[in-house]
């Protein structure tokens, strides 16, 4: 019985085994392929399955997708943008086995639930800060997919005081301040010299100004919709993962202070924002989730 988790993100595929206590392990990964994407993929997925039978597959990808078409639609996957079955494809490949979508933010929090920060909570938000802004809502203890499976879409949630155009088609979005690719080119504008996000992440730690200032915008940013959604939900803890998370300070203070000045209403002063501590296998380990949690059962579930 052989169980696999993948992911499906903005920069790369991975694929492993799930094993119930980690998630998953033995991952590999590619970069997002430049052409024939599916072929790539299955290959991933057969090298990641080593020849046992499968039964069950958890999918978590970039959003937006289509949870109960099974279909996703990553704009950095040329050939995939108008929309991609993936859930069929899988099925097609593993015939005997369970497949199940969900957003990458979905997946993100249901790891944070059964491997992480809000294993002790009812009511969290966990948030991946990289290439995309990807977020995952839990209430009550089960984490919410949405209509569609898009639910926790925080990239999208509008930050005051900023109105670049979005890729959503919107404006002023937090993914246009907060992602990689924003924080890269608002540093590169004011004179920084530098092209890669690790690049970013070294100068950050190192206290290069104009790099510290790029990522305090995006916590600032980061910390105005925190507030907003904390207050709409009413939660007590919110996860930040993702690369930028790891520039430390200078992504978490100017969040808390935002997240200070605007979180005023009286159910909010217990709110805590912390540092994930999955690295970056949460949305591998929460696919894992969904596939163990979906063994045997074809039919979308609304709610894990
Ligand atoms: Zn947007």
């Amino acid at each position: 019985m052989t169980v696999l988790a993948l992911e499906l993100g903005p920069t790369r595929f991975a694929a492993g085994r799930v094993a119930s206590d980690v998630g998953a392990a033995d991952i590999r990964r590619i970069p997002v392929p430049a052409r024939a994407a599916w072929d790539s993929c299955r290959e991933l997925l057969l090298d990641a399955a080593e020849g046992g039978a499968v039964t069950s597959v958890g999918i978590a990808a970039t959003g937006p997708i289509d949870m109960v078409a099974g279909v996703v639609a990553p704009a950095e996957v040329a050939e995939w943008r108008t929309g991609f079955r993936i859930v069929e494809r899988v099925r097609t490949l593993f015939p005997e086995a369970a497949v199940q979508l969900a957003f990458d933010g979905v997946c993100l929090a249901l790891a944070e639930r059964n491997f992480g920060a809000t294993h002790a909570t009812l009511d969290a938000l966990s948030i991946a800060v990289s290439h995309r802004v990807s977020g995952g809502v839990m209430m009550g203890g089960l984490v919410a997919a949405g209509r569609t499976g898009n639910a926790g879409h925080i990239g999208h949630v509008l930050v005051p005081g900023f109105d670049e155009p979005c890729e959503c088609g919107g404006r002023g979005c937090l993914e246009t301040v907060a992602g990689v690719p924003a924080v890269l080119a608002w540093a590169q504008a004011n004179g920084w010299p530098g092209t890669t996000v690790t690049e970013l992440v070294e100068a950050v730690r190192s206290g290069a100004q104009v790099p510290v200032a790029a990522v305090g915008r995006a916590g600032t940013a980061l910390g105005q919709a925190v507030a907003s959604v904390a207050a709409l939900l009413d939660l007590d803890l919110v996860v930040v993962g993702g690369v930028l998370a790891d520039c430390g300070p200078a992504l978490f203070h100017p969040l808390g202070a935002a997240v200070a000045t605007h979180a005023r209403l009286s159910y909010l002063p217990a709110l805590r924002v912390v540092p994930s501590q999955l690295g970056d296998v949460g949305v591998l380990a929460g696919a894992g989730v969904l596939a163990l949690a979906t063994q045997g059962d074809r039919t979308p579930k609304g709610r894990q």
